[in-house]
Parts: C-alpha cells; structure tokens; sequence
C-alpha cells in the first residue's frame, strides 16, 4: 500500500531526483508527478524515466497531490510556495527539503490555508553532486530525516510524513527548527565553510602553485576539495538563510582555533594530543552508530589498494 496516492516533487536535482526514484522503489508513492523550472532538466528527467509524469509547472505537479515537497534551494522556497499555494486540495501535506528550517518556515508557511498541512522536513543525506543524473534510490537508506513542524502541524499528518521517509529507510526525528538550524550550523554548515576557506586558501597561495596543490593533496586537502566541490548555489542559499546560527558557531570556532594556534606557539603538546584524543572518539561514535564505513577512505579506486568500493550512500556522503 503506498503512503501517499500521488506524490509532486517540484525541483529535480540530486535530492528531488532520489526521492523519486526511492519512492518509487519501495512503492511509498502511488504515482510520482515532478516539475523543475529548467526545461533542460525537465527533458533530461523524462528521458531517465524517474517520475510517473513530469508537468510543465510546480503548480500543475502540485495540483491534486496528496503530499507536495519542494525540492530546490532554499533561497526559492518563497517562490514555490506562491507558485502551488492556490492549486493545493485540501488536506494536502506540503513539506521540504531544504537545509534550513526556520527561514523556509518563515518564507512558506504565510502563504498556505487552514486546510493544507505544513511540514518542513530535511533529509539528513546528501552528495556533492548535482542535478537528475545525481540521483540514487538508496541515498537516504539508514540516514536521518529531521521534522520541524510548527507547533500547531495535526499529529496525523506529521505522522504520515515520518511514514515516507521511513519507507525510504530513513530514521526521523523531530525538533523546532531553530535547533535544527543551530544543531546543523556545526555539524553541516561550518564544515562547509571552513572547507571552501581551505581549498580556496590554498588556491590563492602564491608560492604553491596549482598544479603543486593538486598533485600532493594529502587525504586531509583531498576530503576537503570533495566537499568544497559542491553546489555553489544551494550553499551559497545555506549560508544566507542561517546566517545567526552559523555565525554563532563560528565565533566559537574562531576562538577554539585561537587557542590551538596558541598552543602550537608555546609548544603545548599535552592541549594538541588531548584534543586529537577526543576528536578521535567522536569519529569512533559516529562509525559504531553506523553512519559512516570504518574502511579506510582512500576515495579513489585504484587497482593495487586491496579495498572493495565502499557501497555509495557512505562513499559519496556529503552532509
Ligand atoms: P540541485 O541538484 O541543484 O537541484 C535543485 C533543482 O531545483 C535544480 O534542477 C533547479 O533548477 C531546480 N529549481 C530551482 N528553482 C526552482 C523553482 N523555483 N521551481 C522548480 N525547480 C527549481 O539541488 P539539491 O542538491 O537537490 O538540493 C535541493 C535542496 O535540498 C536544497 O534546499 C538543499 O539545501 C537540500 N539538501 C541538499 C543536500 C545535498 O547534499 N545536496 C542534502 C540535503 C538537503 P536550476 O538548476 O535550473 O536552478
């Protein structure tokens, strides 16, 4: 039995791209409908065959559905809300994917009636990778997708919501999404911004040359370009949308860094290894709860390392 009859997801890239093609494996969506506003995208979509049928507007691929998620940078999440507000049944479920929370609460939810259910939502999964050919069915299997309804969301419908994703094998939690928003400023979005600092640091250093950068990358300097690879439009949207939370985070990084760089100085061995020691745990933490592989991540395949490829939600994981 699917969870929902008719599914639209409007915006086709990596995230929209998976869901439709999880929900349409594990049988969650009776009939999957998808728009995006690129018409590029929308041939390449029909010519992959990931949806049931892609419409010309969100608000046709809206229309008649019973659960509607947005699937594009948040930056454009006012925009589609407008575009579908008006052609939504009622008791629809509208929710989202977007990478912050409170700013889409707050860019979406003016523009819903009574008889519509708002529910943002975000998939804790991702890659650094684009568009519908991005996509796989198993991206969300064993990860986490994070609820923030508003207070005043029907138990039942946020109820249904957590249904799908867990039919996709995610894990759900909820929280406010002003936790959301702080919790993934340190988790998610200060990594990324430290990540592109790094890469395009070592970019504009003028006795290194580029050629030096890229051929010695180090596996740290590598992980780094992986995620610094990833789309300048929906980080650049990450950053604006959660701005106090990831400054706050980011204060407190600059001062943890000033108290390294300090130690190095005075030659403070005991701070440095007493900090590697407990960062050391925490990746441990993470690989016994099983989000991420313990085999060494080379990240290339090559024919004399003896490692089989790691199977690709925990390869390729971006979030
Ligand atoms: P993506 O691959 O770039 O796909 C986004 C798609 O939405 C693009 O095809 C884009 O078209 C389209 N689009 C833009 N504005 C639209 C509009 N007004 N109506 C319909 N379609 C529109 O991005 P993604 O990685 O799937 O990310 C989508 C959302 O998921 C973002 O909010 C992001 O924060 C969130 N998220 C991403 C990840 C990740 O790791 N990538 C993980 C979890 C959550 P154009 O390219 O022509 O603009």
């Amino acid at each position: 039995m699917p969870v929902f009859d008719r599914v639209a997801l409007l915006g086709l890239g990596l995230i929209g791209s998976s869901i439709a093609r999880a929900a349409r494996a594990c049988g969650a969506a009776g009939r999957v409908i998808a728009s995006d506003i690129s018409a590029d995208v929308r041939r390449r979509a029909e010519a992959l065959g990931i949806a049931d049928e892609i419409a010309a507007t969100n608000a046709e691929a809206a229309a008649h559905s019973d659960l509607v998620i947005a699937c594009v940078p948040v930056g454009q999440s006012g925009t589609v809300a407008a575009d579908i507000a008006s052609h939504l049944k009622t008791g629809a479920i509208v929710s989202d994917v977007g990478s912050v929370k409170a700013s889409v609460l707050a860019d979406m939810a003016p523009h819903f009636g009574p008889g519509v259910h708002f529910i943002p939502a975000h998939p804790v999964a991702g890659t650094e990778y684009s568009g519908p050919e991005a996509g796989f069915a198993e991206l969300f299997l064993d990860r986490w997708c994070i609820l923030t309804p508003p207070p005043e969301a029907e138990a039942g419908a946020v109820g249904r919501l957590a249904t799908f994703w867990q039919a996709l094998g995610t894990n759900v939690e909820t929280m406010s999404a002003q936790h959301h928003d702080l919790v993934l400023a340190i988790t998610s979005h200060v990594p990324h911004l430290i990540a592109y600092t790094i890469v395009g640091t070592a970019d504009d250093l003028e006795t290194v040359t580029r050629s030096e950068v890229m051929k010695f990358s180090a596996g740290g300097f590598r992980d780094f370009t992986r995620i610094a690879a990833s789309d300048p439009t929906m980080w650049r949207d990450v950053f604006l949308h959660n701005r106090e939370a990831v400054l706050e985070m980011l204060g407190r990084f600059n001062e943890d860094i000033a108290a390294l760089a300090r130690a190095i100085r005075w030659g403070d061995g005991d701070t440095l290894f007493n900090l590697f020691s407990r960062t050391r745990a925490i990746r441990r933490g993470i690989v016994e709860i099983g989000q991420d592989s313990p085999a060494p991540d080379f990240g290339r395949p090559h024919p004399s390392l003896p490692l089989e490829p790691l199977p690709r939600p925990y390869a390729a994981d971006s979030e």
